[in-house]
């Protein structure tokens, strides 16, 4: 089988597209020929080695995978079955989407939900998925449209995209933070009403601000996430997720116990099961397909390696689905 694999030796870590041996597949009961995996910030820090994500080499890097089953030995999931892993550790600690073959425990397994195809649901992946975890604690958490706009930071990437996508059709005002001006036009199609600088929040800022957002998606973390906190309403919820800006958080406790806001972390690898499904079937009903499709490019398994070096530098917008069978 065809698979990107990283190896780390004295001189670093090494990715190299190559025929693997399906005998080197890891412990599973389900494998599966692999159709799309999609690409994630977290498969440009595996693949280039800029943080240590990979927890045992060699390893086939992709958080994410759907495809077909080949074979399984657990009752659940049948031959020809079209399912979906996110998170659990592939890509990182078990051999993940990058290969024409996977092998994975069946408990990790999602049906593929009704209504989605297997590309759909990789150009939402680890980075939607999270998205819709993110809408789910704010409404756990109270929020509803009528409060007020609710910001998403990291707008053009993967996570800040589906967020807007999904927070416009619930009904939301969006206010998108972005670092590129040049993004206006897409992030106000998906849904945003307003693009506000990233400049605005990544310096050290105030205990307390204007209380502004009803609630909030944070990919950045760092300053930004302190000062969404500072200029959050009253009884506000702040969505953290993740740290494409640093991962401190040089923040006072004011908003909580003056504000009453909420921090809800979002985890979307060991999310479990009921909650892993709920958001899949939400995602279904609550993100606009046709949308989907206009923030999702696809590049080819050959492409993988590229992709992951020349992630920073390029303006890549939404999401990147992976041919994986080519
Ligand atoms: P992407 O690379 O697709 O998007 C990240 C976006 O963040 C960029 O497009 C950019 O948006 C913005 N950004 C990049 N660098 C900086 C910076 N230095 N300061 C401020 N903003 C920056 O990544 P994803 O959307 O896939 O992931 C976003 C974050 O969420 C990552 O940190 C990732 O690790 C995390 N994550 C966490 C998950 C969890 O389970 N907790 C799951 C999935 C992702 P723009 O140009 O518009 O400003």
């Amino acid at each position: 089988m065809k698979g990107v694999l990283v190896e780390k030796d004295d001189s670093g870590i090494r990715a190299e597209l190559r025929e693997l041996d399906e005998q080197q597949l890891p412990e599973g009961n389900v494998t599966i020929r692999v159709h799309w995996s999609s690409f994630n910030y977290k498969d440009v820090l595996a693949i280039t080695g800029k943080m240590p994500v990979i927890r045992s080499f060699p390893m086939v890097p992709g958080i994410d995978l759907a495809g077909v089953v080949e074979s399984s030995d657990d009752d659940r999931y049948q031959v020809g079955q079209e399912v979906l892993v996110t998170g659990y550790g592939i890509g990182e600690a078990h051999w993940g989407g990058y290969a024409e073959l996977a092998r994975v425990p069946g408990d990790w397994l999602v049906p593929l939900p009704e209504g989605l195809t297997l590309r759909q649901s990789m150009a939402i992946g680890t980075a939607g998925f999270t998205a819709m975890l993110c809408v789910m604690a704010m409404e756990r958490g109270g929020v509803t449209p009528e409060q007020g706009p609710i910001l998403v930071t990291g707008a053009g990437g993967g996570v800040g995209s589906v967020a807007i996508g999904l927070l416009s059709k619930l009904g939301y005002e969006v206010a998108a933070v972005s670092g590129r001006p040049e993004a206006e036009g897409y992030l106000k199609e998906l849904g945003a009403s307003e693009v506000l600088p990233r400049s605005d929040f990544s310096e050290p800022g105030k205990p307390l601000g204007k209380e502004r957002w009803a609630g909030a998606v944070d990919v950045v973390g760092s300053h930004t996430l302190a000062n969404i906190c500072a200029s959050t309403q009253y009884d506000g919820v702040v969505t953290a997720c993740g740290l494409a800006g640093g991962m401190e958080f040089p923040a006072t406790v004011a908003p909580f116990i003056l504000r009453g806001v909420t921090l809800v972390g979002i985890d979307s690898v060991q999310c479990k099961q009921p909650r892993r499904s709920e958001a899949w079937q939400r995602l279904v009903e609550d993100l606009d397909l046709a949308k989907l499709e206009t923030m999702t490019n696809e590049i080819q398994l050959d492409d993988v390696i590229e992709t992951a070096k020349n992630w920073g530098q390029s303006d890549h917008r939404g999401r990147v689905v992976v041919s994986v069978q080519g």
